[in-house]
């Protein structure tokens, strides 16, 4: 009898796309096949995002289209636990709904609605499990959900509070990755400075060593890999301060994603954000005493409700001393149910505009003077790509999908997931160009 066939839509952030892989390593461990098309597949998973307006319209298209093309669709992640009532009015022919980080419920639907053909020998599933990212990086979810109730957010009502993974489960799962040939760990959870806090630290035993499920026990295990480890979702407490070091001496990446959101602390106070006391500037100025190829990166909002002009240009004011290497910006727009949408004095949509586009130009002048201080400099670099015009790689500033890239032209003899060492040439305002050195 032929194998059971899931199709798979995986919409959303780093995170949802681990709660994919999770979800497909199991279904795989039982047999079932993944399709890659409609047409071929016995049933479809459509795993959701809901984080804004745009995003919650891609995924109820994706489940219309997954309906059109198969008729056999289960719905799951962050839209499934916001808006079930919405999904069932506009598609009423779905199997089942669930939230997000729901492997169980999921295979579960599976099962009921498309049995599993019994065969446990045949589909043996690699120890690293299946990997939806290319094979030279993969991310890693340290921990689920939030214990933070930031105003503008409602992940915590959609992914619940912090949990965090035993810290043995999370470096065993490192050690496969990297034994499976993965080059570049990518740090991900809604709060990874947070890493342990529900667990109370608690110590387990990994390769006849005690580690605390804490960020710097995790950091300093996580760089005896010997492969790159790059942090995202770092709030900028002082505990952080611990892990700088490690980036000095390169067991983890001199790379810090950090979602300052603003600058102005009456704002931050208003959008309830972790660590709004710190003070930030003076908190990056020792990092970089430390640890001066520190690279920065971080996301805003401009807009929030009640921001002044002068808010605006103090944030503006941050990024010129802050020197960040990278940064995403948004206009604030509210999300169904968060507490932010109460707020007063809302900022005119085109004052919102206005403001991100002189952020982003603000930046650029920033971004591209930093790139330019490289031009000379020997990098390693990771090749993501090899094209017909030459090699498409990242250095150790930038994080895949996000940052920028470093072209190598002509060098067609890379392969994908090799680390060379390059001497760049030329910058623009966000990427860097260069040649291999021999
Ligand atoms: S830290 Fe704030 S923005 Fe991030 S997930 Fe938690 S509540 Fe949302």
């Amino acid at each position: 009898m032929a194998n059971p066939r899931v199709g798979f839509i995986s919409l959303g952030c780093p995170k949802a796309l681990v709660d994919s892989e999770q979800i497909i390593t199991r279904l795989r461990t039982e047999g079932y096949e993944v399709s890659p098309t409609y047409q071929d597949a016995d049933l479809v998973v459509v795993n959701t995002c809901g984080f804004i307006d745009a995003a919650v319209e891609e995924s109820l298209d994706s489940i219309g289209e997954a309906l059109a093309e198969n008729g056999k669709v289960i719905v799951t992640g962050c839209l499934g636990a916001s808006k079930e009532d919405e999904i069932r009015k506009r598609h009423p022919q779905v199997l089942s709904i669930t939230g997000a980080h729901a492997t169980d419920e999921v295979v579960t639907a599976v099962h009921e609605h498309l049995p599993p053909a019994h065969n446990p020998f045949t589909h043996l599933v690699p120890p690293q499990g299946i990997k939806l990212t290319p094979d030279h990086y993969a991310y890693l979810k340290i921990s689920e959900g939030c214990n933070h109730r930031c105003s503008f957010c409602i992940i915590p009502s959609m992914r619940g509070d912090l949990v965090s993974r035993p810290i043995d489960e999370v470096l065993q799962e490192a050690e496969n990755l990297a034994k499976a040939g993965v080059k570049e760990l990518l740090i991900v959870s809604q709060d990874t400075s947070a890493y342990g806090l529900d667990l109370k630290y608690q110590p387990r035993n990994w390769k006849g060593q005690a580690y605390e499920a804490r960020l710097y026990d995790l950091a300093k295990a996580l760089g005896e890999l010997d492969i790159w480890t790059r942090m995202h979702y770092v709030y900028p407490y002082p505990h952080v301060d611990n892990i700088i070091p490690l980036m000095a001496e390169e067991k983890v990446l001199p790379y810090l994603d950090i979602p300052f959101q603003h600058a102005d602390s009456r704002l931050l106070k208003l959008m309830k954000r972790p660590a709004a006391a710190e003070n930030n500037l003076q908190r990056i100025k020792a990092w970089k005493e430390i640890c001066p190829e520190m690279t920065l990166r971080s996301t805003f909002i401009v807009g929030f409700p009640g921001e002044t002009e002068q808010e605006f240009n103090e944030l503006l004011q941050f990024l010129t001393e802050a020197q960040m290497d990278r940064v995403g910006c948004f206009a604030y727009s509210p999300v169904d149910g968060a507490t932010a949408n109460e707020l007063p004095d809302a900022v005119p949509e085109e004052i919102k505009q206005h403001r991100l586009e002189e952020f982003m130009a603000h930046q650029a002048k920033i971004s591209a003077a930093k790139l330019e201080q490289r031009i000379g400099k020997k990098e390693i670099v990771l090749v993501d790509e090899v094209v017909e015009e030459g090699a498409v790689a990242r250095s150790k500033a930038d994080a895949p999908e996000i940052d920028g890239q470093v072209f190598i032209d002509g060098a067609t003899h890379l392969k994908v997931g090799q680390f060379v060492e390059v001497q760049i040439e030329e910058a623009d305002d966000h990427d860097l160009w260069g040649h291999i050195v021999t």
